[in-house]
């Protein structure tokens, strides 16, 4: 069926408006993109990609590239302070050729900035305030009037200001708990093929993940993304701390990851971020419709928000293609998202203070019980599909063909 040719903005040119810029090129719309900063380019350092966020950058064309770049990760081992595996889980053990891929933002930026032919056009340095004209039109932070569109995307973050602005009643809460995060060179590839963690009760948890290299880089140039969570006064601090007390504590806690550590010299070289809980349950108003983190911001803890944004823009564009009119195609997209992404803000949300709080009897409890309930028959394949983002309401998954799919894109591509 198919709508025709639609004046569409897109507020946000993160990995959902990335995304969705690229899909809605390709479908023949006429796009503006508005992003804020000034400066086009990613934020923060590494990123774990899903078999889930896989599948839409194969779909997209762009998996040979990301597999050049990327660093596949194939299990999850988090271990406690006294040296007790909390947790281990493969990607392979839910399906042979599955794993996911460790990327720097830097290079998931480049590669889709690659598949958007009209990149030079995105109007940067727009801060979009609020809708206009009936919900058609846009307003920047400078009183300037955009459009009007037939449709707008919403994809301006976790922070969205177009969801404060029409949707002020929905739940949004920011986590007590955030992290500071930077990438380290890694030219041995000493910590290939997995993503470590290791816990001191819920107090402390700190990691690395193998993220690969940008485009035109050599392969001596590997980086991991190192990250280590606060508490949100200790976060607020951070700018404060002395890094050289850190360090020596940080030597004690974990020796071989202070080692990527040692070339650091201030605080100002790693990047804050805190966490915010959002629920959405109809991601549209009229005509703006919300994708990636304004819809659905939730804790980093399960790795999935850049493959939500993902899956996200290309559902709405499933969604543009198949129905006949606009507000048939925002009904079927919110069909589409519905039952995956609840299921992953209800997991966070009780999650995240199992890792990142200062309940002590709680973080016991998961020493004791997650690697016995990761070996039980039925929980190991929930957990699993948790982590490979395909696990979809209380027991199903994620378009069963993906399995398929994946194992045979992964071999086209390598
Ligand atoms: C510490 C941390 C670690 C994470 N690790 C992972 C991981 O391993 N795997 C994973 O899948 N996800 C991870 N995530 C989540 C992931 O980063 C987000 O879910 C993802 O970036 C969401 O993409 P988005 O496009 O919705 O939002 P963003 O990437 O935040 O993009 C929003 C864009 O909108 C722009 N913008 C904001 N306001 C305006 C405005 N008013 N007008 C115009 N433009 C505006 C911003 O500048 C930005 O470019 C992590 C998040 C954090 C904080």
């Amino acid at each position: 069926m198919g709508i025709g040719a639609l004046d569409i903005a897109i507020v946000g040119y993160g990995t959902a408006g990335q995304a969705a810029a690229i899909y809605l090129e390709r479908q023949g719309h006429r796009l503006q993109v508005f992003e804020r900063s000034a400066a086009l380019g990613p934020v923060g350092a590494g990123i774990l990609l899903q078999p889930t966020g896989l599948s839409v950058l194969a779909d997209l064309g762009l998996l040979g590239h990301a597999l050049a770049c990327g660093a596949p990760v194939h299990r999850l081992v988090g271990t406690n302070a006294a040296g007790r595996r909390v947790m281990d889980m493969r990607y392979s053990d839910l399906a042979p050729d599955w794993f996911g891929l460790g990327m720097q933002r830097g290079a998931l930026f480049e590669l889709l900035k690659s598949g958007f032919v009209h990149f030079n056009d995105v109007i940067s340095g727009a801060e979009i305030v609020g809708v206009d004209d009936n919900g058609r039109g846009l307003r920047d932070v400078g009183g300037g009037r955009h459009g009007p569109f037939d449709l707008i995307i919403a994809a301006d973050g976790a922070a969205s200001a177009l969801r404060k602005a029409l949707m002020p009643q929905v739940r949004d809460r920011l986590y007590p708990w955030g992290a500071v995060w930077c990438l380290c060179a890694d030219p041995a590839r000493r910590f290939d093929g997995e993503l470590r963690q290791r816990y001191r009760l819920a107090r402390r948890m700190c990691g690395v993940l193998p993220v690969g290299i940008l485009p035109d880089e050599g392969v001596e140039a590997h980086r991991v993304s190192f990250f280590w969570s606060l508490r949100g006064d200790a976060l607020a601090r951070w700018p404060e701390q002395d890094l050289d007390a850190w360090k020596t504590d940080l030597r004690a806690y974990w020796p071989e990851i202070a080692e990527l550590i040692e070339g650091k010299h201030s605080p100002m070289q790693f990047a804050r971020a805190s966490y915010r809980d959002v629920v959405m349950r109809r991601p549209y108003r009229d005509r703006v419709v919300f994708l990636g983190d304004a819809a659905h911001a939730m804790s980093p803890q399960l790795g999935q928000g850049a493959n939500m944004a993902l899956l996200d823009a290309q559902a709405l564009a499933t969604a543009l293609q198949r129905e006949a009119d606009i507000d048939a195609a925002l009904a079927t997209y919110t069909r589409a998202r519905r039952a995956h992404v609840p299921i992953y803000q209800f997991i966070s949300r009780w999650l995240t203070p199992l890792f990142q709080s200062d309940h002590d009897l709680v973080a016991r409890g998961r020493d004791a019980l997650f690697g016995p309930l990761g070996r039980a028959p039925i929980l190991r394949g929930e957990m699993l599909k948790v982590l490979a983002g395909v696990k979809c309401g209380l027991f199903g998954r994620l378009r069963p063909q993906l399995r398929e799919t994946i194992g045979r894109m992964v071999r086209e591509a390598s």
